[in-house]
């Protein structure tokens, strides 16, 4: 094994992060460019992802750019990837990071009684089809395509490594969010599909769960403005995790580094729980 431990020797790589102007990619990206890859920074909301990587260059004084890209878009897709082979280089790491969820596709109520009929817009009943079209394309689409468009640069050079973002309901379902927990299970069984399509390529495909993190998009659902308590739906979240508390951005890195890296070289199509044990506990 050529890689020391200490060293995870991916300094001059170059990664792609999709949603990268996002709360967890952003974050992501700062890790890969503290380890000297270069990243592209890839997002639809343009100056978020300018903002990220000028972050990066100054910060950690490796080339870095952002990019407007859609990940539903072939042609958006291609574009990017003419830039960054000009830019960084024949592109080694890609992390399909953008993905979210609708309200379109989520319940107001958890579970369903019978009189609920009476307000069938608040139930399963209520679900709009546009809203599961959105978040599966936008999750499973979203992470296919990029995966198409820059793959083809690792498997010519036979190297490379695929991280998908997956989620705590890919495993079983929150309550309200059926869309988004069928669309990252899906993204969990296209990581065992693609590693092992790929697995004779070079190029490894894994994906990162994250278990529940305070982001500022979910701090209103989760703490209490008025009293800085958590929310019922926060306190339930909080129950369980063993841990007993949320996690950080930054504590997904490790595992991000690691997939990227040698360490995990004999490792393809597995989905890594970062989430305070969320997962293993029955709740009892
Ligand atoms: P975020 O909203 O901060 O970031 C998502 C980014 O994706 C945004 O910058 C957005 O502009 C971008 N994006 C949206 N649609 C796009 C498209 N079509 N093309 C390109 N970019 C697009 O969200 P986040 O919380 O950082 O989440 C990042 C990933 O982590 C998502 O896949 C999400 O499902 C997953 N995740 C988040 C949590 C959490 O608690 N925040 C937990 C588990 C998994």
């Amino acid at each position: 094994m050529s890689t020391k431990f200490g060293e995870l020797n991916l300094k001059g790589k170059v990664g792609v992060i999709t949603g990268g102007g996002g709360v967890i990619c952003s974050t992501m990206a700062k890790a890969m460019a503290e380890q000297g890859i270069k990243t592209a920074i890839l997002d639809l909301n343009e100056e978020a992802a300018k903002v990220v990587a000028d972050e990066i260059e100054k910060t950690y004084n490796v080339t870095s750019i952002g990019l407007a890209a859609n990940v539903l878009s072939r042609e958006s897709l291609e574009e990017a990837k003419k830039i960054i082979n000009e830019k960084l280089g024949k592109v080694d790491f890609l992390v399909n990071g953008a993905g979210g969820n609708a309200a379109t596709a989520t319940t107001k109520v958890e579970q369903m009684k019978p009189a609920d009929l009476n307000t069938p817009d608040d139930t399963f009943f209520g679900l709009q089809l546009e809203g599961f079209d959105k978040v599966f394309d936008l999750n499973f689409k979203g992470t296919l395509l990029p995966s198409m468009v820059f793959a083809k640069d690792m498997v010519a050079r036979q190297t490379g490594g695929i991280v998908n973002i997956s989620s705590m309901n890919s495993y079983r379902p929150l309550t309200r969010i059926p869309a988004y927990s069928a669309a990252k299970a899906a993204i969990n069984n296209f990581t065992q599909w693609l590693a092992v399509h790929f697995a004779k390529t070079g190029v490894r495909v894994n994906s990162i769960a994250p278990g529940f993190l305070l982001t500022n998009q979910n701090r209103f659902l989760l703490i209490d403005e008025k009293t800085g308590e958590a929310t019922p739906r926060g306190q339930k979240i909080i129950n369980g995790t063993p841990m007993e508390r949320y996690g950080t951005p930054d504590e997904l890195t490790g595992t991000l580094l690691y997939l990227l890296s040698d360490w995990s070289k004999f490792i393809i199509g597995i989905v890594v729980p970062v989430d305070g044990g969320f997962s293993a506990y029955s709740g009892v």
